[in-house]
Parts: C-alpha cells; sequence; structure tokens
C-alpha cells in the first residue's frame, strides 16, 4: 500500500518556492507594515473575517490618519468607521481599535510587546494575531495558524486537530524552529490556489508524494479529514439511475428500445 513519503520541510518549501515564486508572499497589509510592529498588530485585527485586499485598502487609508499608538488611541470610533468600512464588522472594530492603541500606550510605553502573553492580553488579540505579530512585526519565530494552516497542516497528516489552536499547538512541538518563520505565509499562499477548501488540486500539486491526503485519494483509500473524501454514490442513486436509464431507453412508448 503506497504511503506518503517522510515529511522534508527543506523539500517541501523548496518546491512551493519553485510553484509560486521566491518573492516575499506576505500580503501587502502585512508586508508594507513590517517594519511598524503596532500596524502589523491593527491590520491583522482588521483582517480578522475579512478579504485580503479589503484589508489593504482599509489598513492604507487608516494609517494615512491615525499612524500610531497616540492618534489612534484620540480617534473617534465614528472618524474611523468609513476608512475601515470594507472590513468585517466595521463598527466592532472602530471601537476596538482605540482600545487597543490606548492598552498600548498605558501598558507597554507605546510599544507593541514581542511576547506572545502579553500580546494575547490586548483587547481583540488571538492567538493568530498575536502570532503574526511576532513573526510579521518582529521577524522572530512564531506559529500563525489560520484556517488555512490548520486545513494543510491536517490534510498533510503533520497534526491531527479540530481546531487552529490544537493545531498552533501540535506544530510547534513538531515543526523545527527554523522553518516557523516560512510557514504561515508558504501555507496561506497553498491554500488560495491549490490546496483550496473545497476540492484541492492533488493531480497539479508538487508536494503530493508528502501529502496523507493526496496520496490517499491517488490510492482510492481514505483520506484523513472525512470532508476530503470524493463524494460516494448514494444508495438512492445506484438504485435508480439503471430504472432511469431504462426509462430514457423505453422512450414515451413505454417499450425497451
Ligand atoms: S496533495 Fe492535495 S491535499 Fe495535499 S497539499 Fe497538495 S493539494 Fe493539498
Amino acid at each position: 500500500m503506497r504511503r506518503a513519503r517522510a515529511f522534508d520541510w527543506p523539500e517541501v518549501l523548496d518546491r512551493l518556492g519553485r510553484l509560486y515564486g521566491r518573492g516575499d508572499w506576505r500580503v501587502p497589509y502585512l508586508r508594507d507594515h513590517a517594519e511598524d510592529p503596532f500596524q502589523v498588530l491593527i491590520g491583522t485585527i482588521l483582517s480578522q473575517r475579512t478579504r485580503d485586499e479589503a484589508t489593504d485598502a482599509a489598513s492604507a487609508r487608516l494609517f494615512a490618519r491615525f499612524p500610531d499608538p497616540g492618534s489612534l488611541a484620540r480617534a473617534p470610533p465614528k472618524e474611523i468607521e468609513p476608512l475601515i468600512r470594507a472590513t468585517g464588522f466595521y463598527r466592532t472594530k472602530a471601537k476596538r481599535l482605540p482600545e487597543v492603541a490606548r492598552a498600548v500606550l498605558d501598558r507597554f510605553d507605546g510599544e507593541v510587546p514581542n511576547d506572545l502573553e502579553a500580546l494575547l492580553t490586548l483587547p481583540g488579540v488571538g492567538p493568530k494575531t498575536a502570532n503574526c505579530v511576532i513573526v510579521f512585526g518582529y521577524g522572530e519565530p512564531g506559529m500563525p495558524v489560520d484556517t488555512h494552516v490548520h486545513r494543510i497542516a491536517n490534510r498533510l497528516g503533520l497534526v491531527r486537530t479540530t481546531s487552529p489552536e490544537e493545531t498552533e499547538a501540535a506544530l510547534r512541538r513538531t515543526v523545527p524552529k527554523e522553518f516557523w518563520i516560512p510557514l504561515n505565509p508558504v501555507l496561506v499562499q497553498h491554500g488560495q490556489n491549490l490546496c483550496r477548501p473545497i476540492r484541492p488540486k492533488c493531480a497539479e500539486c508538487p508536494i503530493a508524494e508528502f501529502c496523507a491526503t493526496g496520496v490517499a485519494l491517488s490510492s482510492g483509500r481514505a483520506p484523513p479529514r472525512d470532508e476530503d473524501a470524493p463524494p460516494r454514490t448514494t444508495h438512492r442513486a445506484r438504485v435508480h439511475r439503471p430504472a432511469m436509464a431504462l426509462r430514457r431507453r423505453r422512450g414515451r412508448t413505454g417499450r425497451v428500445a
């Protein structure tokens, strides 16, 4: 029975790098503000439940008016709302962002901490956002796990988890630290292109031989995640398909041709 090859991070990253190019894979709201951990923090909060293009535009508008903790802490939510209207839950975010800025000012002297535990005490900051600040704001190893990373890590067979939080903990235990920084942008890129949420394009995937799902599907076996299994022919379809064919052949006369 064919099994996936032992997972080889340098080889996997090399193959994905050749497929997607070796440039900077960060989306603009992370790339353009990477020198400034505060803007990475605010951009990542804006990105929650929002498409990347909307986050990019909203971040650019917001930071043109309120670029730092001091200005954003004083900004009235009604002035923030039109700048970030394209993002999901923009009214809630318009209230939340000055709270975050005030917390950074009051509790951390205006410097966003580069420590996971401290970041998680900020309002509206969960594990993914905190890890994004570590990786994209400070260029240090972190493990931001979004839906792409969670799904692909399970498809690859690297983890067997039911939530991004569990996936983060499992990947921290198993992935060598030298691969933590590229892991998120590479897998997000893969998740937006070939390894999509529904019907991944395994036949075109350059890392299929390392992937438990790719190997299982190509060998007719069940993949690790039930939802990746090919649709089954239902009992009803099996029973009724011959009957339908017979009806078609009978035609209007009711006789079999
Ligand atoms: S083989 Fe399929 S499931 Fe596995 S990483 Fe590639 S696209 Fe995703």
